[in-house]
């Protein structure tokens, strides 16, 4: 076993702390790895508050993780030392499932997914993620980063990517269709990025105009407020396909409203209350409303892949360790452009 800096929560309520945590010997299919970026999802915030049931503190948050290959187990035929690699939110799953036969990892149905933190691993030890100096992962579940991605830029992709880029491939986003994205934080600005670089027209739907100028830059084709009661008018029936990328609950009828006939409403983001759903607007319309996590480990790589071919990154505020706890107060004040990462270099030297 070896030691590593990390930082930790915990409590609900407490400030995230240096600490260390232990990372497993590397076994025959392990590869260790150098972090040099982790991203703050809000996923880690509403793990570290317990706003999604009690977690099993000390947690290490953070599943968007990339760095350099230092050393692989015996059996390891993907990835050698100095290779640029990445992890997402989960480090295993049970592989004999028809979702894991399927390379849908994330849906897994014997074990269920094994979470690259507040989880515990196939060996019994619990599970500490990427706000770290080091990780072990099994090869299965590590990530190649094409060159030309930046570390730095490449380890949200491993989640906000990811989880934008799925449903919009599984709902054929492209040429002729019509996308919104409602919440411009971590998850949707990458919406916006992909669906552009996938050719769909794409529609940001924000709680105000403030970001309007970047939304626009960023590759959005229109831009309004949700706070203008004008605009559920003006886009009643629009879009063949919206995604919820908001962290908090909202209004659901408003909203799928704003659907086509056959249209679909997916929901991204996972407030901790449950929300409510009027049937009228959902049945007047023959609309869906579904839902979508993350991403399996072959779409996961193939998402690198296209960001990669299209120049599509986030717009990252790369932030020191010790600024973790200013920068999740940000996050929880919508005051994110568009996503932080942490420089894990101090964590690595300690
Ligand atoms: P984020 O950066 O905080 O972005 C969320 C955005 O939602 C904010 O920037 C804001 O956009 C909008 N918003 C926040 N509070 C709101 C409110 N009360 N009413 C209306 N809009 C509000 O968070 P994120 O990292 O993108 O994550 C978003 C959600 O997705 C979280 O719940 C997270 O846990 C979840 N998530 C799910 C998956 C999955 O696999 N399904 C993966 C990762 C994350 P505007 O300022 O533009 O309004
Ligand atoms: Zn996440
Ligand atoms: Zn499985």
């Amino acid at each position: 076993m070896s030691t590593v800096t990390a930082y930790a929560a915990t409590s609900a309520t407490e400030p995230l702390t240096k600490t260390t945590v232990t990372r497993r010997d590397v076994g025959p299919h392990d590869v260790r790895f150098d972090i040099h970026f982790a991203g703050i999802c809000h996923s880690d915030i509403h793990t570290v508050k317990a706003e999604w049931g009690q977690p099993n503190y000390p947690v290490v948050p953070g599943h968007e993780i990339a760095g350099v290959v230092t050393e692989v187990g015996s059996d390891v035929t993907a990835y050698k030392v100095g290779d640029r690699v990445g992890v997402g939110c989960f480090v295993d799953s049970c592989r004999e499932c028809d979702n894991c036969k399927a390379g849908l990892q994330q849906y897994c149905t014997g074990t269920g997914m094994v979470g690259t933190y507040n989880a515990v691993g196939r060996d019994g030890e619990p599970t500490y993620g990427g706000y770290s100096g080091e990780i072990v992962v099994d090869e299965n579940y590590v990530l190649r980063i094409p060159e030309g991605i930046g570390l730095d830029a490449a380890a949200p992709l491993l989640c906000a990517g990811i989880t934008l880029y799925s449903p919009l491939r599984h709902w054929n986003a492209g040429p002729g269709k019509k996308v919104a994205v409602i919440g411009l934080g971590g998850l949707g600005h990458m919406g916006v990025k992909l669906a552009h670089a996938m050719g769909a027209e794409v529609t940001v739907l924000s709680q105000s105009l403030k970001k309007m100028e970047d939304g626009l830059r960023l590759g959005a084709d229109a831009y309004y407020a949700t706070s203008d009661p004008a605009t559920f008018k003006k886009l009643a029936g629009h879009f063949d396909l919206i995604l919820n990328t908001v962290s908090a609950n909202l209004d659901m009828g408003k909203y799928l409203g704003l659907l086509a006939v056959d249209g679909t409403l997916v929901e991204l983001g996972i407030p901790e209350k449950p929300m409510a759903v009027p049937v009228f607007p959902l049945a007047g319309g023959r609309r869906s409303l579904s839902g979508s996590m993350i991403g399996g480990i072959p779409e996961t790589q193939e998402m690198l892949d296209f960001c990669a071919e299209h120049g599509v990154a986030p717009e990252i505020e790369v932030i020191e360790p010790d600024y973790i706890n200013e920068a999740y107060e940000r996050v929880l004040a919508s005051d994110v452009r568009y996503r932080f990462v942490i420089d894990t270099a101090s964590l690595r030297e300690a």
